[in-house]
């Protein structure tokens, strides 16, 4: 398959491309690299460096020759920025997003790959949270993801545009072989922090309130291997010839913050500090999810069931990019 890979060069994103690469696809990465990396990518892998809002470009970039695909990644992520700065992640998130589906629609693209989130569900009152639970985004990221999703509905029904949307839950963990990593600046993802704490690349790990509805107080979070995720998008593409679908993509069991710190412990062998402090706005108490229906229909099946294994590919990860990215150690 010839793909555009919008954001390719991100976290997940990058982790899909090798995928696709791995199984021989031609693929072409249109990302700015304020959050990807270059080095994230196979060499030989071509890379647009550009704006998604830069129409001419995206025009130029759909433009030139045929695409059986997009997989659209490029996204601000943060649910706690997204409080701050509404208004930025509605217009970037959901207008870029909205304009892009239309751009693929205009050029005749027949299939598109949604990176979506768990963030749609807000509190949700039953886990593990399924695609019938209800949607209530619980912040402006959220909400700005939902709108993607429904204008993808909406190139469907009209212009028949096959899609799937993919809900993850929390993205961890690296390339096995250590082709692709965790590398945000700055980085806010719990189990890369607690890394670096353990590691003593800083002085602590902040924990976000505990005093939330669950066993420790801390909340809860569905960690699902980056490379899992990869391997589900390739089976969504494929599934998506019998029509669009959404999935919700999780691991299936729920790990509060504190779990999380202590796995680092057993698996890096070292003590990690840390410090409970406030609640951070936006943070669902507990996000664990049905994945029940996309195994069903495709055979997916996460291959890193268990946190530990998880973490000990972020942990290699780091410990040979102790400075991220250009800087390998
Ligand atoms: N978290 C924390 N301290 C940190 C970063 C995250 O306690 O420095 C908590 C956060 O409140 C959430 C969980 O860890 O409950 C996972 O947060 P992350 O930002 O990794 O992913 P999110 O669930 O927001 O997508």
């Amino acid at each position: 398959m010839r793909l555009l890979v919008t954001g390719g060069a991100g976290y997940v994103g990058s982790n899909v491309v090798w995928a696709l690469h791995d199984r021989g696809d031609d693929v072409v990465v249109y990302d700015n690299l304020r959050q990807g990396h270059r080095e994230a990518l196979p060499p030989d892998v071509r890379l647009i460096e550009a704006e998604l809002g830069d129409d001419a470009a995206l025009d130029a970039a759909l433009g030139d020759g045929h695409w059986d695909g997009v997989l659209h990644f490029a996204a601000l992520s943060l649910v706690g920025e997204s409080m701050q700065r509404p208004f930025h992640y509605l217009t970037e998130n959901a207008g870029l997003g909205i304009r892009l589906i239309d751009s693929c629609v205009r050029h005749g693209v027949g299939r598109f790959i949604l990176s979506s989130t768990a963030a749609l569900f807000g509190n949700a009152e039953n886990t593990p949270i399924t695609e019938k639970t209800r949607i209530d985004p619980g912040s402006p990221y959220g909400e700005s993801k939902l709108m993607i999703e429904r204008a993808l509905h909406w190139a469907d029904r009209i212009h028949g545009l096959r899609y799937a949307c993919l809900r993850y839950f929390n993205a961890a963990g690296a390339d096995p072989e250590g082709r692709s990593g965790e590398d945000h600046r700055p980085e806010t993802h719990l189990i890369p922090l607690v890394i670096d704490a353990a590691l003593g690349l800083r002085p602590e790990i902040v924990v976000f309130g505990d005093d939330y509805p669950t066993p420790d107080g801390t909340c809860i979070r569905d960690y699902v291997h980056v490379s899992d995720l990869a391997q589900a998008h390739l089976a969504a593409l494929a599934r998506i010839e019998a029509g669009s679908v959404t999935y919700n993509l999780g691991s299936g069991s729920g790990h509060s913050v504190l779990e999380v710190i202590r796995s680092v412990e057993r698996v890096s062998g070292r003590q990690v500090p840390m410090r409970i402090v406030e609640r951070r706005a936006g943070d669902p108490a507990v996000l664990v999810a049905s994945s029940s229906l996309i195994r069903e229909e495709t055979g997916w099946t996460p291959r890193f069931g268990q946190l530990d294994d998880i973490v000990a590919t972020a942990l290699a990860w780091r410990k040979s990019h102790p400075n991220g990215y250009g800087n390998a150690g």
